[in-house]
């Protein structure tokens, strides 16, 4: 799982840019297919930063050929609950986007290692937090919270919250950065409309059928949640105190290339 946090929000124009990348990586359990093939897993945590690669496949002479442990800012054992994953390398990248710093939050990894059951997982926990967040600070601001999904498959970009399926253009804009043009970006009433939108856009998401897993996705999903607050009208001195910044979370398609799936290639069951 990839997070990347900058700060460009309102507040933050005049106090430069910083940009932080975050990667962790986890090991999820072998299924039950796996399981009945009498796989093993080929990855181990030796801490929370390290997974080291037991090469099973290779010959002792082989082994010493390849690095065996590889280093990222966390690593998450097979048996770690996703509220977990949440709370120790997402939580506070995305809860950034309340004191207006923009940050996205992506899964890459191959078909079955497990980027859509750590995204879901994730984005509600961040999404409930935000909005017990935004209940607590009521008092002192007003907040607008904005959400969007959208869709990349066959490199055409289309709108999840519609049942249009009409490809949506896409345009670099010198001030907006990229643009994709029509996009619907739905006001959140509270968190039952997300749920709602959420399963929405589900319905909508194309499913693509691989070799490696029957209900696999071949499409990438970013869904865009901007939060924009400023003090309370009684409260106001100072409107440069408005903020304004989004959260993206992303859930790449499978890293194999199409062309691969079919091939025997070796599986993962890590993501990042
Ligand atoms: P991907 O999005 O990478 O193609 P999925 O998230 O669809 O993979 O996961 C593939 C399967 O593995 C699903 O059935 C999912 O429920 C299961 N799975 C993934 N990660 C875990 C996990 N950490 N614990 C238990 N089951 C998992």
């Amino acid at each position: 799982m990839g997070l990347i946090g900058g700060e460009e929000g309102v507040q933050e124009a005049t106090a430069g840019r910083e940009e932080r990348i975050l990667v962790s990586v986890r090991l999820r359990p072998l299924n039950d297919k796996e399981i009945n093939k009498f796989d093993v897993c080929d990855w181990e945590c030796s801490n929370d930063t390290t997974i080291i690669y037991k090469n099973h496949n290779l010959s002792a002479s082989d082994r010493s050929l390849y690095p065996t442990s590889y280093t990222f800012d966390r690593v998450f054992r097979p048996g770690c609950p996703t509220r977990q994953v949440y709370e120790t390398a997402a939580k506070e990248v995305a809860l950034s986007v309340l004191k207006g710093i923009n940050a996205s939050i992506f899964a890459y990894g191959q078909t079955s290692s497990g980027k859509t059951y750590t995204m879901s997982g994730v984005t509600e926990y961040a999404i409930a937090d935000i909005f017990n967040q935004i209940g607590m600070e009521k008092e002192e601001r007003e907040f607008v919270l904005k959400f969007s999904a959208m869709e990349i498959y066959n490199e055409s970009v289309r709108d999840l919250l519609t049942a249009d399926a009409t490809p949506l253009r896409v345009f670099d804009d010198p001030e907006r950065g990229t643009v994709v043009e029509k996009l619907t970006e739905a006001t959140l009433r509270d968190w039952n409309h997300f749920k709602e939108l959420l399963s929405f856009c589900e319905a909508q998401r194309k499913i693509g059928e691989t070799s490696l897993n029957e209900a696999s996705s071949r499409s990438h999903q970013i869904l865009k949640f901007t939060v924009e607050s400023c003090p309370c009208d009684f409260l106001v001195i100072d409107r440069s105190s408005s903020l304004a910044a989004s959260v993206n979370f992303i859930d790449l398609a499978g890293s194999e290339r199409a062309s691969q799936t079919h091939a025997a290639g070796a599986r993962s069951n890590w993501s990042l």
